[in-house]
Formats: structure tokens, C-alpha cells, sequence
């Protein structure tokens, strides 16, 4: 005889334990499912009968050598009680589940047998009994209690791994923030240099032809500081705040300013600006400009050559300036137009077709948003969007 585990049978725990001890030997001695969950529930029906009637027993899964045949056998002994007997209604129950079945009483100690013959095929040796004994032993808890305390530790420890993975993803994310940060400081500065003396040089005497390469420099130059300068602010945004320098300006005089950009983001489309009625607005001039170069830059990057992009304004009766910038580009779905503001995020069909990182939105709802608007965008695939924000019209 082997005993593989011992379980003491005295309240509802002790049953669970004993149910579940009993399908994992049965499982791991490779009875089919079916004879599994029959040995589990006879082993647990003579248990309940044994912890309603004494509250005191003891369940022992074992392996039996009859001869030539191996047994998966449990051994339920209990203190004799005058309530116990073999009529009892899970006894009976037990005793149609499983094939042996033997019990018997003697100097006040009682004993159920039950005994399941354990086919060739599994291929069982001794070896693999020491290995599923233990099993028992070192793997599976012996008592509710040590269950339970198990599993208390095993939670510890994984949370205990959470916690030290957060913290190294904290770190690895600070340091790629300060990297970030560091970089863009580093490109910006030669950058700034090879536009000022890319405008020097437009503003001297040279050829037409040299004045269309300077000026192709200087776009490509633009670009590559706008995403600087957005690697700059993603840095800022994780880190806090980005720095705002705001002021009251008539938004068709700013507009105005910055006409000449918006035509430069737009070589090859027809760029309609239709402006509303003039407002006083609170913001951050070059915040401002960055968002709205973004969208028209992106009206333009996402339509065919030569369609129309229309920018306009209006006011709103909330006491909003509305603008908006549509295009006959390629659209989005439904499912997207909450997601493009999200960092990183770029539509999947664009990103085998079109430059991009999928910061420019993000970036422009947080200003949006520091600026006390909103920003949102409305679309069909294939036909086209606009993008929309609202900043309030400042009242002193
Ligand atoms: P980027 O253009 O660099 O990918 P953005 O943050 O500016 O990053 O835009 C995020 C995503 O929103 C884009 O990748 C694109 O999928 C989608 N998107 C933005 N503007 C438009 C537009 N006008 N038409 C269609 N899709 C757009």
C-alpha cells in the first residue's frame, strides 16, 4: 500500500479538500474524467456523512497492490457514532458510484472503503507513484488552513513582482523621457541655426532656382523642428504642465499673422479661409499656431493633391470661437475618432502610406484642453473630415 495524501475530515473545508485531493489523484494517475469525478464524489459523499454524524475522521487516498492489479483506493476512518451506518443516504450513494466498496466497525472506530481498479494502460510504475506522492507532499497544501496560507503567499509574491516591474517600467520611463528631452534639445539647436541662415539667404540677391531650393530647405527644415519640438512637449506633458504664455489677441489679426504658414503647410491643395466675426482670445500665440499647423498640415498629408481644404471660424452661441478645418481627404470611422487624440495612436490603413508618429493630435488636445476648449473631429471614410476645437472668447 502507498499513501499518496491524508486529509482530517471535521468540517465543510475538510470536504472541499478531500473532493479535490481525490480528482487530482485520479487525474494524475490518468483515469479518464468521467472515473475522476466519480471516485472524487463518493470519497466526498462518505466524508459529508462522516462530518454531519462525528465531526471526526480521517480520509486517505492510497495506491493497493491486489496481486496482479493496481487500486486507487480511499480509506475513511471515523469515530463509531450511533447515527452512522451504511443505509445513510450518501453512503448509498458512494456505494453505486465506485465498484469495491467495504465498510466495517470495530473498537469504536469505523471504516469506509472504496477501491477503484486502475487500468494497465495508464502505464503506472513506482516511480510515478513516489512522484505523484510527492506531489502531495511538496506541491499540495495538507490542511484548509496551509490552502489558504499558500495562496496568501503566492499572492504576495506576485504582487510582490508587480511592484518591481512598475517601479523598472518607471525608471526605464523616466529615462527615456529625459532622454527624449535631452535629444530634442540637442537637434533644436543646430536647427534654429539652419533656418536663420536659410531666410538670410532668401532675402538676398540669387537665381529664381535658388530661391525654390531655399526654400524647399526651408519647409523640410520647418518640419523636422515641428517634430522637435513635439518630442519637446511630449517630454512636458508626462513631466507636468507645458509652459503656457498667454495673452489677449483679436484672433483675425493672429490669423492673419499666420496665414503665410498655413499656405506653406499646404503645397498643392487649395487652401479656403472664410473667418467670422473678430473675438478676443486668451492664448499662447505659438501653442496656437503649432495646433492649427497640425491640422491643416494634416488635412493636406491625409486629401489628394489638389483638393480644397477649408479653414474658417465662427462663434459660437456657448460664447465659443468655433474653428474648423475640413478636407476632402481620406476619412476615418466611427470607431477612430476618439482614438486619433490618443498618444501614438495612428490609423492602421495610414501607416504604410503616410509619415508619422501620432503626437501631433495628442499634443494638440492637451493645449486645447489647457486653453479651457475642446477639441473633436467628425468624418466619413473616404470622403473626408473636419477637425474641430473651441477656445472661449476671453471676457475680462
Ligand atoms: P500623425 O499624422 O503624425 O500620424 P497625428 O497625431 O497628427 O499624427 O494624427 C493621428 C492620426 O489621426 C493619423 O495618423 C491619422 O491616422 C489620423 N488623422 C489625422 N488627421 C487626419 C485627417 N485630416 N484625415 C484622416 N485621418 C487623419
Amino acid at each position: 500500500m502507498n499513501q499518496l495524501v491524508q486529509v482530517s475530515v471535521e468540517n465543510e473545508m475538510d470536504l472541499i479538500l478531500a473532493y479535490k485531493k481525490s480528482i487530482k489523484a485520479a487525474e494524475l494517475l490518468g483515469l479518464s474524467i468521467s472515473t475522476q469525478t466519480a471516485f472524487a464524489t463518493a470519497v466526498s459523499e462518505v466524508c459529508r456523512e462522516v462530518i454531519d454524524k462525528t465531526h471526526d475522521g480521517l480520509a486517505s487516498i492510497e495506491i493497493h497492490n491486489d496481486g496482479e492489479r493496481l487500486s486507487l483506493a480511499a480509506v475513511i476512518t471515523y469515530k463509531e457514532s450511533p447515527g452512522m451506518g451504511n443505509l445513510e443516504g450518501g453512503m448509498q450513494y458512494a456505494r453505486k458510484l465506485i465498484p469495491v466498496f467495504n465498510s466495517s466497525v470495530s473498537n469504536g472506530l469505523g471504516m469506509v472503503q472504496l477501491k477503484l481498479s486502475i487500468p494497465r494502460s495508464s502505464g503506472l510504475t513506482k516511480a510515478k507513484i513516489l512522484i505523484i506522492g510527492s506531489y502531495f507532499s511538496n506541491v499540495e497544501p495538507a490542511t484548509p488552513y496551509e490552502e489558504v496560507r499558500q495562496r496568501n503567499l503566492e499572492l504576495f509574491q506576485i504582487n510582490e513582482q508587480a511592484e518591481i516591474a512598475l517601479k523598472q517600467a518607471e525608471y526605464l520611463n523616466q529615462q527615456k523621457t529625459e532622454f527624449l528631452s535631452v535629444a530634442s534639445h540637442e537637434l533644436k539647436t543646430p536647427l534654429t541655426i539652419l533656418r536663420a541662415f536659410t531666410q538670410l539667404a532668401l532675402k538676398s540677391e540669387c537665381s529664381p532656382q535658388a530661391i525654390s531650393h531655399l526654400k524647399k530647405v526651408d519647409v523640410q527644415a520647418l518640419k523636422i523642428q515641428m517634430l522637435i519640438q513635439q518630442l519637446l512637449d511630449i517630454s512636458k506633458i508626462e513631466n507636468g504642465k507645458p509652459d503656457y504664455n498667454k495673452e489677449v489677441l483679436d484672433l483675425n489679426d493672429y490669423l492673419g499673422n499666420i496665414f503665410e504658414l498655413m499656405y506653406q503647410m499646404v503645397p498643392g491643395h487649395e487652401l479656403l479661409i472664410k473667418l467670422g466675426d473678430t473675438q478676443p482670445v486668451l492664448i499662447d500665440k505659438l501653442r496656437m499656431e503649432q495646433v492649427i499647423t497640425n491640422i491643416v498640415g494634416n488635412a493636406a498629408k491625409y486629401s489628394p493633391m489638389g483638393t480644397p481644404i477649408e479653414v474658417s471660424t465662427s462663434l459660437l452661441p456657448t460664447g465659443e470661437v468655433l474653428f474648423k478645418v475640413k478636407d476632402q481627404g481620406i476619412g476615418m470611422s466611427k470607431e477612430e475618432l476618439d482614438k486619433v487624440f490618443g498618444k501614438f495612436y495612428r490609423v492602421e490603413s495610414v501607416t504604410k502610406s503616410f509619415n508619422g508618429l501620432g503626437m501631433g493630435l495628442y499634443i494638440s488636445s492637451k493645449i486645447i484642453n489647457d486653453h479651457g476648449g475642446k477639441i473633436w473631429v467628425e468624418s466619413i471614410e473616404g470622403q473626408g473630415s473636419v477637425f474641430c476645437f473651441s477656445i472661449p472668447v476671453y471676457t475680462s
